[in-house]
């Protein structure tokens, strides 16, 4: 018997399978050029050919306004952690860093080599639920370089849906596992920034939207000018040699997005996707997912067994009948199903099913 895999990863993740195909199908012979696309200059015309669609792509999905940039570069969401606080700091000192979980908790810890970030914790209590504070309670300064938050903590699997309103503030957004997944105002941002590797396409890229005049802040720190914005831009993102495979397939899946009826249609998938796995948990006396209605993920949706001692076989189990990498993160252990836009409805109908039919027998 064959049984259909469902990849439900964190990150790298699962890619349409149409993408993979057409990689696979023209990976030797590119467009008839006679080699691969990743055998070729990443400063020949076939290759700007891509470059252009890339960014024609990033641009038309996400309604970006002629005066943001965008940047492609390497080094991960990580790398971006050290590009923020040194290309926007300018003459200031801190940064106002609010925490979610680990990732914007991560992204503090790595500001503090450069600056003094003023951490703001968001995460609260409502009816024994995580939950998070409006916007409005948030404890913002009026003197810090800018705001960094993440509006889709990956591990936790904790969102913030609403959108940011502060006057006169640069706002910065973490949004590695959620581009893409559901409309964003473009424009209630100054930077949003994202590794590949969720839900774009392989690892490698990550990919930075700015407004123009970011560049025109006054660095006073030397730093390495791989993470440089200004550079960046002068070099239209070719300062080092681009990661051409990453960037090649991350091209591919935007317009696979494309072709599925764009935003708007992943946006109502991925609400239809969370909902059934979090109706199912919520109906269950086995699961339980503790975050608050209005801060959960759409794209992480975590949980666990009330019978801890069952884990183990819950997980053989998954693997059996095809669901795959569905273990939690270790730092909050339990169980994590990714579910970004190349999963589709039949893979959550699956594992719902799974769940049901697991409780029946061993709940
Ligand atoms: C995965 C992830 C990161 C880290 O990305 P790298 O590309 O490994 O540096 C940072 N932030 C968020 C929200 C993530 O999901």
């Amino acid at each position: 018997m064959n049984t259909t895999i469902y990849n439900f990863s964190a990150g790298p993740s699962m890619l349409p399978q149409e993408v993979l195909q057409q990689v696979q199908n023209e990976f030797l012979n590119w467009n008839n050029i006679g080699t691969s696309i990743i055998e070729i200059s990443h400063r020949s015309l076939e290759f700007q050919t891509i470059v252009q669609e890339l960014e024609q792509y990033l641009r038309e999905l996400l309604d970006i306004p002629d005066q943001y940039t965008i940047l492609f570069c390497s080094g991960g969401a990580r790398g971006q952690f050290d590009a923020i606080p040194l290309n926007l700091l300018g003459n200031d000192y801190s940064a106002d860093y609010v925490n979610s979980g680990y990732w914007s908790n991560s992204a503090m810890l790595e500001a503090k080599k450069y600056c003094l970030p003023r951490k703001i914790n968001v995460i609260s209590q409502i009816e024994n639920k995580i939950s998070i504070m409006p916007m409005k309670e948030w404890n913002l300064s009026n003197n810090t370089a800018y705001i960094h938050y993440c509006p889709n903590e990956t591990i936790e699997g904790i969102a913030i849906y609403e959108e940011p309103n502060f006057d006169n503030k640069i706002i910065v957004g973490d949004f590695s596992s959620c581009i893409l997944s559901r409309k964003i105002n473009i424009q209630k941002y100054d930077l949003i920034y994202a590794s590949t590797q969720k839900n774009i396409g392989p690892s490698g890229m990550t990919v930075i939207i700015l407004k123009h005049k970011l560049l025109n802040i006054h660095n006073k720190l030397l730093f390495p000018s791989i993470l440089n914005y200004k550079t960046l831009f002068k070099y239209q993102s070719m300062f080092n040699t681009p990661v051409t495979f990453s960037w090649y397939v991350s091209g591919l899946v935007l317009k696979w997005i494309k072709k599925q009826g764009g935003i708007h249609f992943f946006e109502k998938l991925n609400f239809q996707k969370s909902k059934l796995l979090y109706d199912t948990i919520d109906h269950s006396n086995l699961y339980i997912n503790n975050i608050h209605q209005r801060n959960r993920s759409n794209m992480n949706v975590t949980f666990k067994l009330k019978k801890p001692h069952l884990n183990n076989i819950f997980l053989k189990k998954l693997n059996k009948h095809g669901l795959k990498f569905l273990k939690g993160h270790k730092i909050v252990g339990g169980f994590r199903a990714s579910i970004y836009n190349a999963m589709p409805i039949s893979g959550v109908q699956k594992l719902v099913q799974f769940m049901i039919q697991f409780e029946k027998k061993y709940g």
